[in-house]
């Protein structure tokens, strides 16, 4: 699709409302568009205190135009975001007409749509209003805002039982057994990168040591650790046990509300790494069978079974496991709404605490990133998600947060469900940040947040582990700006 703008210096938002509405087109800017050919025309002017924003589309000789005013104020930010969601919104409206089915989060885009229901709630907007404002002013489906406004209350209830000195610890081990064909995460295969994991567990263990020290001396309380990869148990048993008790041994875990370990995939789950970590205390972990039917996991790589889930599964229960969450992802290739579907009634047979129902993520950096083809499992992805959802319903979870990502399937979302009472706090305070959470290993990114609660400074650690392998000094030498930012009180000044 060829796009033309006038009055509007950033093409940002034109291009992602594009990539959202037709995901199987390249948006291509032009300066004029021929008459006959298919493109979509974008003009901003200011009309008094008002931004005017005017689109039209033509579609195979047909045109559709809409119209949306924002507001400009003396705050440039603010009229920025006003103008932003207005040339989205109006983008919406005018390709809209065209589309067989339309994105159910209407024109609202970005990755946190409960904190964005629980900005409005935090003014006093009663959840009908919220509600109120999807529809009208963003087009967002009936589902969809429900999901929102169920997550921003559990937020907003968790946060506030949050103290002011209250922090989160994250610890990243970005090793896998195998590489899935769907992933973006730095990880790396234990085939290709096994060598450099001895070497990352001793930096690691420095940086707890030196973190631990900081905390410390900054009086600040951990509430919740949560290790996470890569796949945490691709450590053998004594690695784990030997990174837990510096865990153990550095942090002063007094407050500790909830430890949990991404176990992950079942094909590095031992009854011996279980016992490691019931042994330290961890009280909540992840076995992540992303489908239990075995070509579709054959076809994205994973070396494990359905079965291997099932036994696992029932290891972790005879260790005394009692709070496991299991990942699905909807939009797997080879995968159907039926054998979807048969997913999920087997994890209800298991009945885990948790549930997480993913959508498969077109992403740059997986080996299946192909976004067209992506786009055409939308409808099927549709059914997935409502399939997941009344049945998840039906066996009592509800759900608790979400996030969406770029290029998903249908552009829909994660979400996070469980029984009541399992709601993992660590995801909901990282997702919806509202609280600091300090990150530690390759490609951590440590978030303090300010005294108003909506200013972040991010400190990132070296992104792959042999940079960070050698940069121990470096990093640790950053965490000072923990500790400033403890003793002004979580103050960030420019
Ligand atoms: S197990 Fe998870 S982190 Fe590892 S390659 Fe697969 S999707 Fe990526």
């Amino acid at each position: 699709m060829i796009y033309t703008i006038q009055g509007l210096e950033n093409d940002h938002p034109v291009r992602e409302m594009l990539y959202n509405l037709l995901p199987t087109e390249i948006p291509e800017r032009a300066d004029s568009a021929p008459e006959d050919v298919d493109a979509l025309g974008v003009c901003v002017e200011q009309v008094g205190m008002e931004n005017c924003i005017r689109v039209c589309c033509v579609r195979q000789g047909k045109q559709a135009c809409a119209e949306r005013r924002a507001p400009i104020s003396d705050d440039a930010e603010q009229t920025k975001r006003a103008r932003t969601h207005a040339v989205k919104t109006a983008i919406f409206e005018a390709v809209s007409p065209f589309l067989d089915t339309v994105p159910e989060w209407g024109s609202l885009t970005g990755v946190r749509p409960a904190k964005f229901a629980r900005s409005f709630m935090e003014q006093g907007y009663t959840p009908a209003q919220v509600a109120k404002l999807m529809t009208e002013t963003y087009h967002v489906s009936a589902a969809r805002r429900a999901l929102a406004i169920r997550s921003a209350g559990i937020a907003m209830d968790l946060k506030e039982k949050i103290h002011p000195n209250d922090i989160s610890i994250y610890i990243g081990i970005p090793f896998c057994p195998s590489r899935c064909s769907y992933c973006s995460f730095v990880s790396h295969s234990i085939e290709k990168a096994g060598k450099l994991m001895a070497e990352y567990l001793d930096t690691l263990c420095g940086e707890i040591v030196h973190t631990g020290e900081i905390l410390r001396q900054a009086g600040l309380r951990i509430v919740t650790i949560y290790i996470g990869g890569g796949t945490p148990t691709t450590l053998s048993a004594q690695q784990m046990d030997c990174l837990l008790q510096t865990v153990h041994q550095s942090f002063d875990l007094q407050a500790l509300e909830e430890f949990t370990v991404e176990a992950g995939r079942p094909d590095t789950i031992t009854r011996e790494k279980l016992l490691v970590l019931k042994k330290h205390g961890v009280d909540r972990i992840s076995i992540n069978p992303q489908s239990m039917n075995d070509a579709v996991l054959e076809g994205i790589g994973r070396h494990h079974s359905a079965q291997d889930v099932l036994d696992r599964y029932q290891t972790a229960r005879e260790v005394g496991f009692s709070a496991i969450n299991m990942d699905t992802i909807a939009g797997l290739d080879g995968d159907t709404p039926e054998s979807f579907a048969h997913t999920i009634d087997t994890l209800l047979a298991l009945n885990p605490e948790n549930i997480t129902v993913h959508t498969l993520a077109a992403k740059r950096g997986a080996d299946q990133h192909d976004r067209a083809h992506n786009a055409k499992k939308q409808e099927a992805v549709r059914q997935m998600l409502e399939i997941a959802s009344k049945k998840l319903t039906a066996a009592g979870y509800a759900p608790y947060y979400l996030y969406r990502q770029k290029f998903m399937a249908g552009g829909f979302e994660n979400v996070g469900w469980c029984k009541m009472g399992y709601e993992c706090k660590y995801n909901v305070y990282m997702m919806e940040e509202l609280q600091t959470i300090v990150s530690l290993g390759a490609g951590g990114v440590t978030k303090l947040l300010g005294t108003d609660g909506r200013k972040i400074r991010r400190i990132s650690n070296p992104k792959y582990p042999y940079e960070y392998n050698v940069s121990l000094e470096r990093i640790n030498a950053g965490k000072q700006a923990i500790l400033d930012w403890a003793k002004s009180g979580s103050s960030l000044s420019d």
